[in-house]
């Protein structure tokens, strides 16, 4: 089995979830008491969101490539960044390592493409939603993406760093979450990327009623996969 390095921590709260479904993915595979072999590099979220605000997107880059070729010297055989938002850096990542990195916006593509969906509603942060690096990555793969409109992008935006990346999950900002997906399908939307790794917490597929494409459990699966050799 190969061994799985997790760039995590952004949130914690998303890492957990991830450590739990990769486990829980390689044990379906596999049986028994086999469980994931799994090398975690856990960094400070608080110094990665003030570079985030402050666009210091180099630095942050630079603590993520350091953190990526501590998990290659560790035996890592290949290497997710368990948020979508700073796969941003995710070139200057792949430049410090020669092991694989497991791109979230590919793994999440290959999905969409499998399920026949070419237009699709994108949530996850104001970074994710707005900028090309994420976006431009679904185009590419031939899916039209729709993000929320106007003020409601900083309401996703806000409930993602206010609550769901410190453990808080309200009834209010589901409510929210679901408008929003609403919004979304009434612009032609065929299903719901979930592009923040802590959404799940908030919405899952028995919310809403069009498919729903949880970037989490699909980039922990499809690690979960490789290490076994599933996929
Ligand atoms: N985990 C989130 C994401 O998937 C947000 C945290 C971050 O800004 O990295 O984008």
């Amino acid at each position: 089995m190969k061994t799985i390095g997790l760039i995590g921590g952004m949130s914690w709260e998303s890492t957990q979830t991830y450590y739990r479904l990769i486990n829980e993915r390689v044990n379906e595979s596999l049986g028994g008491l086999h469980s994931a072999k799994i090398l975690l590099c856990s960094v400070d979220f608080a110094e990665i969101e003030e570079c985030q605000a402050a666009n210091a997107w180099e630095r942050a880059g630079a603590i993520l490539a350091d953190a990526g070729a501590r998990l290659e010297k560790a035996g890592a055989d290949f290497i997710l960044v368990c948020t979508n938002t700073m796969h941003k850096v995710a070139p200057a990542i792949a430049s410090a390592i020669t092991i694989p990195l497991l791109h979230i916006a590919d793994v999440t593509a290959e999905r969409l493409r499998a399920a026949n969906i070419s237009k699709v509603g994108l949530l996850g942060t104001k970074y994710t939603m707005t900028q090309e690096f994420y976006r431009d990555r679904l185009e590419q793969a031939g899916i039209e993406v729709v993000i929320p409109a106007g003020g409601d992008i900083e309401q996703v935006n806000a409930v993602i760093f206010k609550e769901l990346c410190q453990g808080v999950v309200r009834d209010a900002s589901r409510r929210k979450y679901l408008e929003v997906i609403d919004d979304l399908k009434s612009r032609g939307a065929q299903g719901v990327i979930l592009g923040c790794t802590e959404i799940g917490m908030l919405v899952e597929q028995k919310h809403v009623d069009m498919p729903v494409f949880d970037t989490t459990i699909i980039h922990a699966q499809k690690a979960a996969d490789l290490a076994t050799g599933r996929a």
